[in-house]
C-alpha cells in the first residue's frame, strides 16, 4: 500500500468540496459574464465565493482577485503590484523568483539565515532606493520554516513600501486574518487546502495593481477570461474549512510528523539531519548522508510518495536553491527530502513510512 507524504505538493479534494462544485459543473454551467439566468447563477456563485474568501481572510470582497493557481497569483502580485523594484527573499518559490526577474522596475534579494529564516534586518539590507514592493513567503515550501512577517511588515510600513506574502503553504496552518492584517497583498492556491486544482487568489488591500490578462471585464477588468465558477466555489469552501480547522490540523500533522521524524532520527543517527527550528507542523525536511534522486526512487519503489524539495523542480537535477541559500554545500542541497503530512496521514502510516525510510537508507549505502 502506498503512503502519501507529499501534502505540500498537493492535497486530495475533500468530498464536501466536490459536492459544492458539482452543480456548477452540471446544471449551473453558465458563463458568469452572461446576462441570462444561467449566467446569473454562475455569477452569483463566483461573487459568493469572493465574499467567502474575503470573510475568511478578513478583507473586502473587492480586494479578492481570482486566478487559476498560486503561480499566477504570485506572478501578478510580484510583477504588477506597486511601482519601482521588488525585493524578494532568496528562498521564495520559483513562481515568485521568476516573476521578480520579469518586473519592469528590477529586483533585489534578501538572504535567509542558516536556519532558513529571512529577518527584517536582512530585508532592510537588501532594499534599494526605489524598492516599491517586498515579497517574503509566510511558510517555506521546502523546509516549512515560518517567516517573521510582522517584523518585515513593520519595516515596510516605516519605509512606505508595499508588502506581499506568498501564503500558498500557509493557508492550512496559519491564520490568514492575522497575516492579512500585516500584509498589503497575499497569494493563495486551492489545491493545497483540499480544494480543486485550477483556482487561486491574489488578495490586494493596498497599492495599484496593473492588469494581468487583456480581454473581457472579468476580475474588475484586470484579468480577462471566463472565471472557473466551480473551481472558485470549491476553493472558497475549502479555504473556509481549512481556516476553521487549522488548529486541529496543526495538532494532528505535528503528531504524525514528530512520530515519523523521531523514528527516522533514532534509526539513522548521524546519517540524517532534520532542518528547521521554527517551522510549520506539517513538513519534515531531512537531509540524508546518501540522499538525492536515488533515495527518492527507492522510496517510491517502497511505496512512499515524498518529494526532493519543491514539487515543480523535482525532475531537475539542480540542487535546491533554498538549501544553498541556507549555506549548505551542493551535495547537501541535492540530498534533501521533504516529507509532508496531512489530514489523512495516520500514526500507523507515519511509523511504517519511517521504517521504510530507514531500510531504503540502509539499501542506499
Ligand atoms: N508558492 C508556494 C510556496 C508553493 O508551495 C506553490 C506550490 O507548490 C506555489 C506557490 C504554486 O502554487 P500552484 O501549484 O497553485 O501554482
Amino acid at each position: 500500500m502506498e503512503i502519501y507524504l507529499d501534502y505540500a505538493a498537493t492535497t486530495p479534494l475533500d468530498e464536501e468540496v466536490l459536492q459544492e462544485m458539482l452543480p456548477l459543473l452540471k446544471e449551473n454551467f453558465g458563463n458568469a459574464a452572461s446576462l441570462h439566468g444561467y449566467g446569473r447563477r454562475a455569477a452569483y456563485a463566483v461573487e459568493t465565493a469572493r465574499e467567502r474568501v474575503a470573510e475568511t481572510a478578513g478583507v473586502k470582497p473587492s480586494e479578492v482577485f481570482f486566478t487559476s493557481c498560486g503561480t499566477e497569483a504570485d506572478n501578478w502580485g510580484v510583477r504588477l503590484l506597486g511601482e519601482g523594484s521588488v525585493c524578494v527573499s532568496n528562498i521564495e518559490h520559483a513562481a515568485v523568483l521568476s516573476a521578480a526577474e520579469r518586473r519592469a522596475g528590477g529586483v533585489s534579494y534578501a538572504a535567509c539565515n542558516r536556519e532558513g529564516a529571512v529577518t527584517a534586518d536582512a530585508v532592510e539590507r537588501a532594499l534599494l532606493p526605489d524598492t516599491g514592493l517586498v515579497a517574503v513567503m509566510a511558510v517555506n515550501n521546502e523546509t516549512g520554516c515560518l517567516q517573521p512577517l510582522a517584523e518585515i511588515s513593520a519595516l515596510c510600513k516605516r519605509k512606505g513600501i508595499l508588502m506581499f506574502s506568498d501564503c500558498v503553504q500557509a493557508a492550512s496552518v496559519l491564520g490568514l486574518k492575522e497575516i492579512c492584517s500585516v500584509c498589503d497583498a497575499i497569494s493563495l492556491s486551492a489545491h493545497k487546502v483540499y480544494g480543486p486544482k485550477g483556482a487561486g487568489a491574489l488578495i490586494v488591500k493596498n497599492g495599484t495593481l496593473k492588469p494581468l490578462i487583456a480581454g473581457g471585464e472579468q476580475e474588475r477588468g484586470l484579468r480577462g477570461g471566463t472565471v472557473n465558477a466551480a473551481a472558485v466555489a470549491g476553493f472558497a469552501f475549502a479555504l473556509e474549512r481549512a481556516q476553521k480547522g487549522r488548529e486541529e490540523y496543526a495538532r494532528h500533522t505535528a503528531r504524525v510528523r514528530d512520530l515519523f521524524e523521531s523514528i527516522v532520527l533514532s534509526g539513522l543517527g548521524e546519517r540524517v539531519r532534520a532542518d528547521g527550528e521554527n517551522r510549520a507542523p506539517n513538513i519534515s525536511h531531512l537531509t540524508f548522508a546518501n540522499g538525492g534522486i536515488a533515495l527518492l526512487s527507492r522510496l517510491d519503489l517502497a511505496g512512499i510518495a515524498a518529494s526532493g524539495g519543491a514539487a515543480c523542480s523535482v525532475h531537475s537535477a539542480r540542487p535546491s536553491h533554498v538549501m544553498l541559500a541556507m549555506g549548505r554545500t551542493e551535495e547537501e542541497a541535492r540530498a534533501g527530502v521533504r516529507f509532508s503530512f496531512g489530514k489523512h496521514t495516520t500514526e500507523e502510516q507515519a511509523e511504517r513510512a519511517a521504517r521504510a525510510v530507514i531500510s531504503c537508507c540502509g539499501a542506499n549505502e
